[in-house]
C-alpha cells in the first residue's frame, strides 16, 4: 500500500523524504554499525546531531542568543505544569487568555500552582473568534500570561502577537500546532513551547524556548528532570533525552531549511489554507464556523450540512487517498490538519474530492 494524504491532527504527517532518509539510516547510522537508537546520548556522534538540530532551529526561528532551547519530554501537557513550576516565583496569580480547548486545559493545570485569572475568554462564542485584547491588562500580581497561539481542536489562530498590556510580564505561548509554519518574533516571548508531534517530528519530544532571565526562579519541589535551569546547564541531557525523536526533528529542520525555511513554507501554507477555505466557503454542503479573521492555517474544521453524510464522506475520502479527516470528538464534523509536511498536492486532491462529493451527494 502506498502512502496516502494524511490529515491527522497529531501525531501527524512527516515529510516523506525525511521518512525515507530515516529508513535508510535505521539499521546502520553513518557506518557506526548500529542504529542511532542504539547508541549513547553522550557519544560524540549523537551530541553532534543534537547540536546541529538546535542550531538549525535557532536559524529557522532566528532565536536570539539570550534564549535557551530545551529538548524535553512530557509533551506540551507537561509544559502546562513545568511553566508555573519554573517561572511563577513568588507570584500568586497566572493570567490566561482562553481561546479554546488547549488554553482551557493549560488554565486547569496552572490552577494547581496559583490562582488563575482568565484575562479574556471566547468560550461564549464556542471559541469561534478571538478576544479583542487592546484594553486588556495583565494582573498586577501575576507571574506570567499564558495563551495558545493556534488552537488545534477549535481551529482559531492568532495572526499576530496579542496586543495586550503585559505590564512587562513574560508572555508564554503554546505553539504546539503551528510552530515553524510562519515567522515569529521570539524576542517578544518569555517562553515558547511546542510538542513535536504536530509540526516538528514524531511524538516524545517537546521544545521549550526560554528567555534566560526566567531560569532562576524554579519552585523548590520542581522535579529536576523538568527544571529549566538544570536542563539548560546540561544541554537537555540531565537524563536520557528521546534520542531518536531528537534525530528526527533534526531531519525535519534540515528539510525545512532546504525548502525555503519558515518564510518559504509560510507561502505554501497560505496557498493551502486559502484553497481549502475557499472551497468550503463556496459550497452549500460544507461550512467552517470560525470568524474569517481568526481562521487557522493549520487546522481547518468543517461540518457537512447533512450530518448523515459524514460516514460516507470519510469512506469515500479514504478511497480517494485522503485519511484522518474525522473531526475531534468534542467538535464533531471534519477536520483537515494541513501542517508543513502535508503537501499542496494533498490539499488539491482534498478540495477536488470535496467538490465532487458535493455534486454527487
Ligand atoms: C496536542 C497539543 C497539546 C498537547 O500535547 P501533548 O504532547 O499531548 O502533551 C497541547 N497544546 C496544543 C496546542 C496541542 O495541539
Amino acid at each position: 500500500m502506498s502512502r496516502l494524504f494524511n490529515f491527522c491532527a497529531g501525531p501527524a504527517v512527516l515529510p516523506e523524504s525525511v521518512l525515507i532518509q530515516a529508513k535508510e539510516e535505521l539499521l546502520d547510522w553513518n557506518s557506526q554499525g548500529a542504529s542511532l537508537m542504539e547508541i549513547s546520548h553522550r557519544s560524540k556522534v549523537f551530541m553532534e546531531i543534537a547540536q546541529k538540530a538546535e542550531q538549525d532551529l535557532r536559524d529557522l526561528l532566528h532565536v536570539p542568543d539570550h534564549y535557551k532551547v530545551l529538548f524535553l519530554q512530557g509533551g506540551a501537557y507537561g509544559q502546562f505544569s513545568c511553566v508555573p513550576l519554573n517561572i511563577l516565583g513568588k507570584h500568586s496569580k497566572i493570567d490566561v487568555i482562553e481561546t479554546g480547548t488547549w488554553s482551557a486545559k493549560a488554565a486547569e493545570c496552572a490552577a494547581h500552582y496559583a490562582q488563575v485569572n482568565i484575562l479574556a475568554s471566547t468560550k461564549n462564542t464556542q471559541y469561534r473568534t478571538l478576544p479583542d485584547l487592546t484594553n486588556v491588562c495583565a494582573s498586577e500580581d501575576s507571574g506570567y500570561i499564558h495563551y495558545c497561539s493556534n488552537e488545534t481542536i477549535n481551529g482559531v489562530e492568532f495572526q499576530s502577537i496579542p496586543a495586550l498590556n503585559t505590564r512587562n510580564k513574560p508572555l508564554v505561548a503554546d505553539m504546539s500546532s503551528h510552530i515553524l509554519s510562519r515567522p515569529i518574533d521570539v524576542s517578544k516571548f518569555g517562553i515558547i513551547f511546542a510538542g513535536a508531534q504536530k509540526n516538528i517530528g514524531p511524538a516524545g519530544l517537546v521544545l521549550a524556548i526560554v528567555r534566560e532571565d526566567l531560569l532562576h526562579q524554579a519552585h523548590i519541589h520542581t522535579p529536576d528532570a523538568f527544571n529549566y535551569l538544570l536542563q539548560s546547564q546540561n544541554n537537555s541531557m540531565l537524563n536520557t533525552p528521546p534520542t531518536f525523536a531528537w534525530y528526527m526533528v533534526g531531519l525535519v529542520f534540515e528539510w525545512l531549511k532546504a525548502n525555503g525555511g519558515v518564510e518559504g513554507i509560510e507561502k505554501i501554507n497560505i496557498q493551502k489554507s486559502d484553497l481549502l477555505y475557499k472551497t468550503i466557503d463556496q459550497s452549500d454542503l460544507y461550512s467552517n464556523p470560525i470568524d474569517p479573521m481568526c481562521r487557522s492555517r493549520m487546522n481547518v474544521p468543517f461540518i457537512l450540512k447533512d450530518e448523515t453524510l459524514n460516514a460516507r464522506f470519510l469512506i469515500e475520502a479514504k478511497q480517494n487517498g485522503l485519511i484522518n479527516l474525522e473531526g475531534h470528538r468534542s467538535v464533531g464534523g471534519m477536520r483537515a490538519s494541513i501542517y508543513n509536511a502535508l503537501p499542496l498536492q494533498g490539499v488539491k486532491v482534498l478540495t477536488e474530492f470535496m467538490t465532487h462529493f458535493e455534486k454527487m451527494a
